[in-house]
């Protein structure tokens, strides 16, 4: 059977990772967690000290640096930054803070699109990011835009970042996550956008089983 390959965009927090993950596992897919690779970049011009207002500069170490996604049919995804592996060390809130000016530099992500395209060539893949549906993967099989208020959105990264660890205020959190929405959505290269042909959802009032499931029943129906 033809396997597909399945664009999920949309802004910070509303579930595309969760979703996308066990859409992958359903179909015996691929995840590919794009926002993964640029949070790899931005961890390593933290740690390098290169002035994030610098486009050449984080343009030169995106084309130095070696992101490699482990991919594993079924869902779960290592990330490794140049041979080690960063899996946890991506999720950090200084990383949160500093991935949209990193991956709003063009050079930064024509390194990166590279890599996820052809991570897709040979179809089976679930890929979730900002510009899958209209930049990375235009003629995938099947695009969703999956959405939520701000509050639901900062109410359920405030448990997830709570349940790690981290101490976080619900107000800030929602202050950095609408700030990192309007830098992805008023970049001028590839921003976060609903493509034309991409399913609008809205998944404020629905649970995680239940998209999943309007998502199965869309694709199975081929579309329609
Ligand atoms: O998906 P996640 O929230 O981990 O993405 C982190 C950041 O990476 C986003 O806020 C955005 O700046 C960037 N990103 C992007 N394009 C993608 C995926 C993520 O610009 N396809």
């Amino acid at each position: 059977m033809k396997k597909f390959n399945i664009a999920i965009d949309g802004p910070a927090g509303a579930g595309k990772s969760t979703i996308a993950k066990l859409l992958a596992g359903r179909l015996g897919y691929v995840y590919v967690d794009t926002g993964a690779m640029y949070r790899a970049v931005t961890l390593k011009a933290l740690r390098e000290q290169v002035d994030l207002n610098n486009p050449a500069a984080l343009t030169n170490l995106a084309q130095n640096t070696s992101v490699y996604l482990d991919l594993d049919p079924g869902g779960s995804q290592r990330v490794f930054l140049d041979g080690q592996e960063v899996t946890l060390d991506i999720r950090t809130p200084m990383v949160s803070r500093n991935v949209s000016q990193v991956s709003a530099v063009p050079g930064v992500r024509r390194e990166m699109v590279r890599l996820q395209q052809q991570m897709a060539q040979n179809g089976g893949v679930v890929m979730d990011g900002r510009d899958i549906g209209t930049y990375v993967l235009p003629g995938a099989d099947f695009k969703f835009f999956l959405t939520a208020s701000i509050d639901e959105r900062a109410r359920r990264r405030y448990f997830e970042l709570k349940d790690k660890g981290y101490a976080v205020k619900l107000e800030q959190l929602k202050e950095e996550i609408a700030q990192r929405d309007r830098m992805d959505a008023g970049r001028e290269f590839a921003p976060l956008v609903q493509a034309q042909d991409a399913v609008l959802i809205d998944s404020s009032t629905l649970n995680i089983d239940q998209v999943v499931a309007a998502i199965l029943a869309y694709v199975r129906r081929g579309g329609q």
